[in-house]
């Protein structure tokens, strides 16, 4: 007897379907949106964190402080590549790095970081210009703290 998979011609998934890895996936979807349709293009990323407002830009500092690199000959024979326009990276071709060690073409994250503050890749976030933003965040992560030092304390007292 052929098995469910046989019989309606698909194959079960691969890919991971965490909510994190489709989020980034569409993370990245839309950083090549607005690689293609130019910097006019408005991304809609509240979809992405429901109940939270959409992150502002990155900060200019933030964006002019980004490391350039030169790919290496062996990170190039690996096929180290941009993960927004999918192209393998030259040899000794410059490339943006983000704190998080992701690499990018400048001319594939620049208009990115000019829309929002995080990594397609990973999330991780950059400082922002917005006073509000950045507050709401650092509340977030007095929140976190209160609740790491909470856990220790429990541990302390129970562990
Ligand atoms: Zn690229
Ligand atoms: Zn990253």
């Amino acid at each position: 007897m052929a098995s469910y998979f046989d019989e309606h011609d698909c194959e079960p998934t691969t890919e991971s379907s965490t909510p994190f890895s489709q989020a980034n996936n569409l993370l990245l979807q839309l950083a090549r949106m607005l690689l293609e349709q130019g910097p006019d293009f408005e991304m809609d990323l509240t979809s992405l964190t429901p109940g939270e407002r959409q992150a502002p830009p990155a900060s200019k500092a933030a964006v002019e402080s980004l490391k350039a690199v030169q790919i290496t000959p062996s990170q190039a024979a690996k096929g180290a590549s941009c993960p927004v326009c999918l192209a393998e990276f030259d040899e000794y071709e410059f490339v943006k790095v983000m704190p998080c060690q992701h690499k990018f073409h400048p001319s594939c994250i620049l208009p990115w970081l000019s829309k929002t503050n995080s990594c397609p890749v990973c999330r991780h976030e950059l400082p922002t210009d917005d006073p509000e933003y950045e507050e709401a965040r650092k509340e977030k992560e007095r929140a976190k703290e209160r609740e790491a030092q909470l856990d220790m304390l429990h541990n302390a007292m129970y562990g």
